[in-house]
């Protein structure tokens, strides 16, 4: 079976629906409120598990209720928990969500231990880090460790993989040490300093990825799919044609699938198709970790 090893945020999102946003100073009443796990890295945690990794899962949560509910929740899923550590005196990561009556949403993040996910943290899972196929990141925590993490995986000679959100401009060093980067649209261009509209930009900003250092890009371009090029070629995969109820965590679902079907050895195609499924289905359900698919759910459809 394959071996991911993702490194990331975990958080709590807790949501209240009301009509309509408060004004600054103002306390209005809302409707019932939601508390779902979240954050990237365990969002792709559970999204790689879900489709058959055997994933570790390297993540910092507080001394807190949520810590433990959000270790509890990994454990059930089958993710190894031996490496999520416990900060002593942060509170662990959550996610204030205000969604209005227009399905628009608010969100204040208080990172907590996520932030003081170190290097040394990273040195502490040295076993994972060999044992795995493929290690998969994200941005919700610090920099300095992702370029750490990216340092390892070269010279352990691993695929690194990068999902470079939430979008943020990246320092030149990390490019060359990524086997892969996964942007969606508005991170694309982001990183390249490129728009992403008009004839020919997906090819441009593809390119100039690639330019800096990166060996592969997939572009994920929400229902139309994904776009993948690196020196060799280049093509576009479509999504399934859903209806979309809610599409938190899409993103992080495509991630997680994509990691474990590279980790298998499927060829660039099937793998972005499988994850593309994987995408489709989670965004026909509400919530992030709550709405990644199962692999039987996606054995119906591509394999
Ligand atoms: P993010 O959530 O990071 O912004 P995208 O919106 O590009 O990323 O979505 C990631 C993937 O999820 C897409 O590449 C696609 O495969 C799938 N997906 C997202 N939205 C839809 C949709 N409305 N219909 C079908 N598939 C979708």
């Amino acid at each position: 079976m394959p071996r991911i090893l993702v490194i990331g945020s975990s958080n709590t999102d807790m949501v209240v629906k009301t009509a309509r946003f408060p004004q600054p100073g103002e306390t209005i009443i809302g409707g019932d409120f939601f508390m779902f796990p979240g954050g990237k890295g365990a969002n792709q945690a559970v999204a790689a598990a879900r489709v058959g990794g055997v994933v570790d899962l390297i993540a910092k949560v507080g001394n807190d209720v949520f810590g433990t509910q959000a270790v509890e929740g990994f454990a059930h899923e089958g993710i190894n928990v031996a490496y999520v550590l416990t900060d002593p005196k942060l509170a662990s990561g959550v996610a204030l969500i205000t969604v209005n009556g227009e399905g628009e949403n608010e969100i204040v993040v208080a990172p907590g231990a996520n932030a003081a996910l170190t290097p040394a943290d990273l040195d502490l899972a040295e076993a994972a880090f060999e044992s795995t196929d493929l290690i998969l990141m994200q941005l919700e925590t610090p920099l300095e460790t992702v370029l750490h993490a990216a340092k390892k995986a070269k010279a352990l000679g691993k695929p690194f993989v990068l999902n470079p959100a939430p979008a943020q401009v990246l320092p030149a060093e990390l490019f060359p040490l990524l086997s892969l980067i996964t942007p969606n649209e508005t991170e694309a261009a982001l990183l390249t300093g490129l728009s992403w509209e008009g004839e020919g930009a997906l090819s441009r900003i593809a390119e100039a990825l690639l330019q800096k250092g990166v060996e592969n890009v997939i572009i994920t371009l929400g229902a139309k799919g994904a776009y993948f090029q690196n020196a060799d070629s280049y093509f576009q995969v479509a999504a399934p044609v859903v209806t979309a109820v809610d599409t938190t965590a899409a993103g992080d679902v495509f991630n997680g699938a994509l990691a474990v079907a590279l980790a298998e050895g499927k060829d660039w195609q099937p793998a972005i198709d499988f994850a593309c499924q994987a995408g489709a289905i989670a965004v026909t359900r509400m919530g992030a970790q709550t709405s990644a698919p199962y692999r039987e759910e996606l054995m119906l459809r591509v394999e």
